[in-house]
């Protein structure tokens, strides 16, 4: 009997305490460069290469919100544990953020642009729209309101792309795929020799970070 009770605990403690303890160090990775990496394929041509700046703003915006209120919470010295389990879900954070992810206010920028033939202010909020497209079916709890202000709807999607719990650990090699392929086809949509060493050194730094995430996804939380 207690071989058994042994048997079905021992993995039960080792995912909770693996997949909180040393996952949590990313959890809430931004995993931004992915964002970049997608929409430069998607959305960059080296016909269009004077858009590349605006798209590379839009596919950043929706995190960006977030950058500025936790350095700012660094600043005045919250821990991060605090940062991410109580202010996050905070009334600020989560309308602020809830702003950057917003699709209705991204939508309208779109439209607006597209009539105006503002093609810059179009490609930043399409790269924008690709974000939160790519966001939407990879959070749980940590989403954001996708119809802010008009709603305070959440989907909360049964994939995470972090937490094992909820298959992050097979939506992870994915994403490392994702960031392979986007960043070969990204590349060439860029035209100067400066603007393609820096996005491979960013995308070559996101790799890595996410090679790291892989091997703690399936070795500390007990996939091994
Ligand atoms: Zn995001």
């Amino acid at each position: 009997m207690n071989t058994v009770n042994e048997i079905t605990e021992i993995p039960l403690t080792r995912q909770f305490t693996s997949a909180t303890i040393p996952i949590s160090n990313h959890e809430h990775k931004m995993n931004s460069p992915s964002h970049m990496s997608l929409a430069l394929a998607v959305l960059g041509r080296k016909s269009r290469a004077s858009l590349n700046g605006a798209i590379i703003w839009g596919s950043l915006t929706p995190d960006l919100p977030m950058y500025v209120l936790y350095a700012y919470e660094k600043i005045i010295g919250t821990p991060d544990k605090i940062i991410f389990n109580e202010k996050y879900y905070g009334e600020l954070w989560q309308s602020v953020v809830s702003l950057g992810n917003s699709i209705p206010i991204f939508v309208i920028i779109a439209l607006f642009a597209y009539i105006k033939g503002y093609r810059g202010l179009l490609f930043f909020a399409l790269a924008a729209l690709l974000h939160v497209a790519l966001d939407f079916p990879l959070h749980r709890e940590d989403t954001h309101m996708h119809f802010y202000p008009l709603s305070d709807y959440k989907f909360i999607s049964p994939v995470s792309y972090y937490e094992t719990q909820h298959y992050g650990h097979f939506w992870s090699p994915i994403e490392l795929i994702l960031i392979i392929v986007s960043t070969y086809i990204g590349l060439k949509a860029l035209i100067t020799r400066w603007g393609q060493l820096t996005f491979g050194v960013v995308m070559a730094g996101a790799t890595l970070l996410q090679v790291t995430m892989i091997y703690y996804q399936w070795t500390q939380a007990g996939f091994e």
